[in-house]
């Protein structure tokens, strides 16, 4: 047990190397992984978890937005970067930093295509995102035509992947769905393949891709939660580690009597005499009103002990009456023992929603060896 002394983010670099080594040997040996580190690597700290990555043999990183991208490689990472969701303003940008752009629109198509032409680029590595069901962004069936059009005589770019995004991998009541995105992506990108003169990498698996549908895997998965260590189901959870603990410490007690209030705007009044503790975290880290008044609750002590009253900004409050514990003891908001799954599910949210939304402000500690 390492005591912690204020809040942080325990990050276990060991975690994301069982983690890592759990999902490649679920995968062929010559399959590529791509390491999805967007959004501060699930809200832990994205240049740690690519140094981490890199290290560890990944062949691909992605990110959401291309400053993400920037801040890799201002942090020296040398691994390929895909930027999944790119906007044209920050076409130079991705260029001059060696950022891959995945292209999801005849707009973003042309529109590379002109920049690669004007910064008098040869072969700049692109990836094409097809629309297979989710509907959010990818080309669609019917554009086939005008990509190929595009890329016919384009020197400047170079299709490096086509890839698709699964809408509910997780989901085996969705199987039938599943099997038609994967069935459809093979049709496209066989179409698409066959009026090129080489043959790009292709992908679609997410994390509970690489477990529920390992057949799709063509030549690359993708895998964000999995390496954080949650697998969207129990047993996955159970072969995974989680690498992001959020830790925080008891400030102070209070013994109240019956019908004292707590909190802002009185939200939890005392039908008897109890004891609380107040914690230093709250709604600016990333542990939302949504969790107070009973619904979140945290670890102490090995016991589970509800939030009462309005989570505050900087701070919150749990009812301790039935816990032995003291000031300076350490809590476990999530992560190992409680995870953040689970945390999340009291709020009816899930792990990637509570992980991403934990703060910047919040110190990250690091375990590896
Ligand atoms: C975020 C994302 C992933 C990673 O998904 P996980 O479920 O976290 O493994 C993969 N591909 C795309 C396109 C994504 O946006």
């Amino acid at each position: 047990m390492n005591m912690v002394e204020e809040t942080v983010l325990e990050i276990d670099l060991q975690a994301l190397e069982h983690n890592y080594h759990y999902l490649r040997s679920k995968i062929n040996k010559d399959t590529l992984f791509l390491g999805v580190v967007k959004a501060f690597a699930y809200g832990s700290d994205s240049v740690a978890i690519a140094k981490k990555l890199e290290a560890l043999g990944a062949n691909y990183l992605a990110v959401a937005y291309t400053y993400e991208g920037v801040v890799l490689r201002d942090a020296g990472i040398k691994l390929p970067i895909l930027v999944l969701h790119p906007q044209r303003v920050q076409y130079t940008t991705l260029i001059e930093r060696c950022l891959e752009p995945s292209l999801y629109s005849p707009t973003m198509l042309t529109s590379f295509l002109q920049t690669a032409k004007a910064l008098k680029q040869s072969n700049y590595p692109v990836h094409l995102k097809l629309n297979t069901g989710l509907n959010r962004i990818g080309f669609s069936e019917n554009e086939v035509d005008f990509i190929a059009d595009q890329l016919k005589g384009a020197q400047q770019i170079k299709v490096t992947s086509i890839l698709s995004h699964l809408a509910a991998s997780e989901d085996l009541s969705e199987k039938a769905f599943t099997l038609s995105q994967i069935a459809t992506f093979e049709r496209i990108s066989k179409t698409l393949t066959s009026k090129l003169d080489y043959q790009p990498l292709k992908h679609i698996l997410n994390t509970s891709g690489i477990i529920n549908y390992p057949e799709a895997q063509y030549n690359m998965v993708r895998s964000g939660i999995g390496l954080y260590g949650y697998g969207n189901e129990a047993s996955e959870d159970a072969k995974l580690i989680p690498v992001a603990t959020l830790k925080t410490i008891v400030s102070q007690i209070h013994h109240i009597g019956p019908n004292e209030s707590v909190g802002y705007n009185r939200g939890f009044i005392s039908n008897s005499p109890m004891v609380t503790a107040t914690l230093p975290i709250g709604h600016a880290d990333g542990i939302g009103r949504v969790y107070g008044n009973h619904k979140g609750h945290v670890w102490i002590n090995e016991q589970l002990a509800p939030i009462i009253g309005n989570v505050c900004m900087d701070m919150l409050m749990i009812d301790i009456t039935e816990i032995d514990c003291k000031e300076g003891d350490e809590v476990i908001v999530f992560g190992k023992n409680h995870s953040a799954d689970k945390m999340a599910s009291y709020s009816n949210s899930i792990s990637y929603e509570l992980l991403t939304g934990i703060s910047q402000r919040i110190r990250r500690v690091y375990l590896d060896n």
